[in-house]
């Protein structure tokens, strides 16, 4: 889509195509998927008029159509479910980490989102009765916390060869959030060498939250993220991989991203993430699992410890 496309919009001139722009919504999808509120915010105009431009946006691209629901139960069936070695979260999520799904994890520091995906990494390679996906792993670290050392752990404690298991798992540093997505462009190409059936993108929001500060900020930054979140799903139901992404959040509600069970302010990570497993620290090293807004599972809690050989009841 071009640019230029932008002032072919009813109500669309030079100045309010500039500030779109420079919002992040540079092509008529953007727009035909945004809401009137995010796009009467950016563009400094009324919602009639962000309504308007947004029906009109709509007309002029494909957003998507419709399949029937044999076509899609079909899909289902090809689902598999990843364990995350406590029988407890697996339960909880229905028999194990779908793919063709997002699934966020997310609490405050310390609460054992990182452990959790790497003893997904772990597991991934593993024979499907054995509750894997015979598969490789790619880990998007954003923040530098990825220890082989720790993986070689949780090998051992599957009686698993640890420098087998290193072999599945392709790490990658991304630097900042343009890096972050550019690397999810990149495993297209990695997809041909390597069968890679899960992908950790940990954290998925650090960058984001670093580099778009305050308010005016907020509507590009959800807007990048919302793509970013489109291409890994994407991804998923390509290759029916599982996705991963952890989202640290403050235990006491803070003023701009408010009660971290409630999806404010990662608003669109509410509604995109399938799954959203909310992670609390309990006494003598067990984790809470709580599942939040489950499309088809019951909400519930599991509860599980870190140990030296990984996740366990
Ligand atoms: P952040 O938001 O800071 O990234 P996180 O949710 O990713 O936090 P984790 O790194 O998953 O947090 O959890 C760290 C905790 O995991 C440690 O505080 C410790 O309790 C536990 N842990 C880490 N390594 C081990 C180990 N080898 N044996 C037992 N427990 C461990
Ligand atoms: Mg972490």
């Amino acid at each position: 889509m071009e640019d230029n496309d932008l002032e072919e919009l009813p109500y669309v001139g030079p100045a309010t195509a500039e500030k779109l722009r420079d919002s992040g919504f540079s092509d008529l999808m953007a727009i035909a998927v945004t809401s009137p509120s995010t796009l009467a915010e950016v563009a400094d105009i009324g919602e009639g008029t962000a309504i308007k431009i947004i029906n009109s946006a709509r007309q002029k691209v494909d957003i998507g159509g419709f399949e029937t629901g044999d076509v899609l139960l079909e899909r289902r069936s090809e689902i598999h479910k990843l364990t995350t070695c406590s029988k407890a979260l697996d339960e909880l999520l229905g028999g194990g980490i779908e793919t063709q799904a997002i699934t966020e994890l997310f609490g405050e520091f310390g609460s054992g989102k990182t452990q959790i995906a790497l003893q997904l990494a772990v597991n991934a390679q593993l024979k499907h009765d054995q509750g894997g996906l015979e598969g490789h792993t790619v880990i998007i670290d954003t923040e530098n916390t990825f220890r082989p050392e720790r993986i070689a752990q949780m090998a051992r404690g599957l009686e698993l060869d640890p420098s087998d298991v290193l072999k599945t798992i392709h790490v990658a540093r991304a630097y900042n959030s343009h890096h972050q997505i550019l690397l999810v462009d990149k495993l297209k190409e990695m997809v041909s060498e390597f069968p890679i059936k899960l992908l950790i993108v940990d954290s998925l929001t650090g960058h984001f939250r670093a580099e778009y500060i305050g308010r005016g900020a907020l509507a590009d930054r959800q807007q990048k993220l919302n793509k970013h979140l489109h291409d890994l799903q994407r991804f998923g139901d390509i290759r029916n991989a599982s996705i991963i992404v952890t989202n640290q959040v403050q235990s006491k509600p803070d003023a701009f991203f408010g009660d971290p069970t409630r999806p404010i302010g990662g608003h669109i990570l509410g509604h995109t993430a399938t799954f959203r497993v909310y992670l609390r620290k309990s006494k003598g090293g067990k984790r809470i699992c709580r599942l939040i807004d489950s499309p088809n599972l019951p909400e519930g809690e599991a509860v599980v410890t870190v140990t030296e050989d990984g996740i366990r009841d």
